[in-house]
């Protein structure tokens, strides 16, 4: 029997899985599947795009099994998701299954109209269930009887192969679930709510599955589908989860003892509540982070707004002196900048419009908090700001799309202002000019700059002065910025430098390109040196022979 596996991607507040990310759900599938005796295959909503005999194969196919849905959409550079519209259109095989977050933007009418079997989000046990049944293996329905999200380990651990067959393949980044749900459960907008109190997967299993990826070829990996990582294994007997850093500590060093050659270990979300109510703790877990993750890594944080009359109303989890707190102590220990050029361990924080009680005020308070940290000398790596989705059953169902509608133009004020007065200097605060980024990955050429970005959470958008071939790997050294992004120079041969490459480097204007291009060749940089005299010394960095 053929079945297929068509990856929409996911984008959720505590899971990602949009190229270069691969998200847990194809993995536990095929895992799923795997168990089951089948052998599925695993493709892209890109590359079903693009090859229309990859099309007509799936439509060979018994059962096609669609994972979508993006609950906080952002913009992408790595992959275009399936849309509600797409899917419509897409595949007319008689047996598919729907499944993932795109299942709760669903009415019953248009359930029924799209012709797939939607199955409810959070769908692995319903989906299991619903295959053993279809392939006539209810002899594994006792696989169910396994309690909590460790259900998922067997499959995550069989599916782990699946990312081979993955297009971006070995330039991807697995998302790593350690638990889900969420302690407070209570916040206006949010649809983790659905997952209910937390679930813990066994560590073990979560170190097994990191070993089944490792041993397959990953080398990138973000601990980011949980609502906090912070209280991974926790001690839930307080009001507030008391983190654990004693197994944290000893967490990390397993996976690298087991997993010595990975190049990112970083992680996603994190809950500034649980910080403000547990400081000491939380010191020790961010001192962690900042010695056994990977530099560069972000602690996306939920500030939703800094005005108190919303974060009242919308039963906000952290108050937005304590995110500030947060935000002291993850910069107190983890500014500083790391081998790959970036600072270890900094915060993000999201802001989410639209929400109940709103003001043009809001909008305001929210500047000023911006603005206190650029005052204070804090660093933030991610502001992200989005205007809220409504899903059913959150409270934010009662006005709906109101504020939106409402403070359109406020919100577009706002975001121009921080893009513009506070992510552009933040940028000049994270990445001076002439600092040195490793590792960037090529992705897309626009004339004579290649956009890259290193395979990491949240990476930064890197315009690189050159044409590159996609998946080259390149290091470079910052010379400009834009607002969100920034411009860099490769390290250059002086033999072979083109020459408004040595034009972008801060220092060499056009007399001074011609005369090392002029001067060629170079055996070594001293060659350089007596060409240009006492200018190299503010240059030199950027060349390499
Ligand atoms: S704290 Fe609030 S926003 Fe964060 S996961 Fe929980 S309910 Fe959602």
């Amino acid at each position: 029997m053929k079945v297929a596996i068509l990856d929409g991607y996911v984008d959720e507040p505590s899971c990602l899985g949009v190229p270069p990310y691969v998200a847990p759900y194809p993995r536990y599938i095929y895992g799923m599947l795997r168990d089951l005796g089948v052998q599925a295959k695993y493709v892209t909503i890109d590359e079903f795009r693009k090859n229309p005999s990859i099309r007509r194969e799936l439509e060979e196919f018994t059962l096609v099994i669609v994972i979508a849905g993006i609950a906080v959409p952002g913009k992408y550079l790595g992959g275009n998701p399936l849309s509600l519209k797409e899917l419509r259109m897409i595949l007319k095989n008689p047996n598919k299954v729907l499944v993932g977050p795109i299942t709760l933007e669903l009415g019953e009418r248009e359930k029924k109209l799209l012709n797939y079997e939607v199955i409810e989000f959070p769908f692995e046990r319903k989906l299991f269930e619903f295959l053993c049944r279809f392939l006539k293996r209810e002899d594994r329905l006792k696989r169910l009887e396994v309690g909590g999200r460790n259900f998922v380990n067997r499959f995550a651990i069989l599916g782990a192969e699946v990312v081979k067959q993955h297009p971006e393949f070995p330039h991807i980044i697995c998302e790593i679930e350690t638990y889900r749900g969420c302690y407070w459960r209570k916040c206006s907008f949010c649809i983790e709510r659905i997952h209910g109190i937390p679930s813990m997967r066994d560590p073990n299993a979560v170190l097994d599955e990191i070993q089944a990826l490792y041993n397959q070829g990953v080398r990138y990996f973000r601990l980011g589908n949980q609502t906090d990582f912070f209280t991974y294994m926790a001690n839930f007997n307080y009001e507030f989860p008391k983190p654990n850093p004693e197994f944290m500590k000893n967490f990390h060093r397993e996976i690298w003892r087991r997993c010595p050659k990975i190049r990112t270990l970083h992680l996603d979300n994190v809950n500034p509540k649980t910080i403000a109510e547990h400081p000491e703790e939380s010191a020790e877990i961010i001192k962690t982070i900042v010695l056994y993750q990977t530099p560069g890594n972000i602690g996306a944080m939920g500030l939703e707004s800094a005005d108190e009359r919303v974060v009242e109303k919308n039963t906000l989890c952290a108050t937005p002196d304590e995110v500030m707190f947060a935000i002291e102590l993850i910069n107190r220990y983890g500014r500083f900048a790391g081998y790959n050029g970036l600072p270890y361990f900094l915060p993000g924080i999201n802001f989410v419009i639209g929400l109940i009680g709103e003001t043009k005020e809001t909008f305001e308070k929210n500047y000023e908090f911006l603005m206190k940290l650029l005052e204070k000398g804090l660093l933030v790596r991610r502001i992200n700001i989005r205007q809220v989705k409504v899903f059913k059953g959150t409270p934010m169902e009662r006005i709906g799309y109101k504020n939106v509608e409402r403070h359109k133009k406020y919100f577009k004020i706002f975001k121009e202002k921080v893009r513009r007065d506070i992510d552009n200097e933040m940028l000049r605060r994270i990445v001076p000019i002439g600092r040195k980024l490793t590792d960037l990955r090529c992705e897309v050429r626009k004339g004579k700059i290649t956009f890259a970005r290193q395979i990491a959470t949240y990476p930064l958008l890197v315009g690189i002065i050159g044409e590159f071939e996609r998946n080259t790997f390149l290091d470079a050294r910052v010379v400009d910025y834009g607002r969100r992004s920034i411009t860099a120079v490769p390290i250059l041969n002086p033999n072979t430098a083109k020459l408004y490459q040595l034009e972008a480097i801060p220092g060499i204007g056009k007399a001074t390109a011609g005369k090392i291009v002029a001067n060629r060749p170079y055996r070594s940089l001293d060659d350089l040196r007596n060409v240009l005299g006492d200018a190299f010394d503010s240059v030199k960095d950027f060349f390499a022979i």
